[in-house]
């Protein structure tokens, strides 16, 4: 199954990112849910649930990208996916090292930890963005001040687009 993983990205935008174009749900059934989460090398979650915090996500992701304010239902839905960690300390012969251990575990430790992403992301630099190439819908962390697509494959087809409506502006106009 080839999924619209980007490789480069935070877990949440990873997950956002399996609502594709106008909604083709590439988590669309208990099959493909395993498979994706096999594919980002994440242990087997419930694929209900999973969805839910993918579609809240994914509207919450939209809402920050467009400067809208999100239903409220969203929020509630990403704060329910959230549990309580607990700093430790672990002391080997490397010296002291701090953990945090997840109440969670499993497949429930892994929706935790994207939610938690997924709120980092949100309140963090303002560096969430979405692929504006045609067709494209991805979002991506913006790693430097000019990228505006989710890869160079995008980049290069809409640079392309472009080069052809004004090409086509040109023939037209007398
Ligand atoms: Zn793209």
């Amino acid at each position: 199954m080839e999924f619209p993983i980007l490789g480069t990205e935070p877990l949440a935008v990873e997950l956002a990112n399996t609502l594709y174009g106008d909604g083709e749900d590439f988590l669309r059934t208990r099959a493909w849910v395993d498979e994706w989460f096999a594919q980002v090398g994440q242990p087997a979650v419930d694929a209900a649930r999973a969805r839910a915090l993918r579609d809240s996500t994914h509207r919450l992701f939209t809402a920050a990208v467009e400067g809208a304010t999100p239903d409220r239902v969203d929020v509630e839905v990403v704060n329910g996916f959230t549990t309580p960690t607990r700093l430790e300390l672990d002391w080997s012969a490397d010296g002291p090292v701090a953990r945090h251990r997840d109440s969670a575990t499993g497949g429930a430790a892994v929706l935790a930890r994207i939610a938690a992403c997924a709120i980092e992301l949100l309140v963090g630099p303002d560096a969430l963005r979405r692929c504006t190439a045609p067709g494209c819908s991805m979002f991506f962390v913006r790693d430097h001040p000019r990228r505006r697509w989710c890869n160079p494959s995008c980049g290069h087809r809409d640079r392309q687009a472009r080069y052809y409506r004004r090409r086509r502006r040109q023939e037209v106009s007398p």
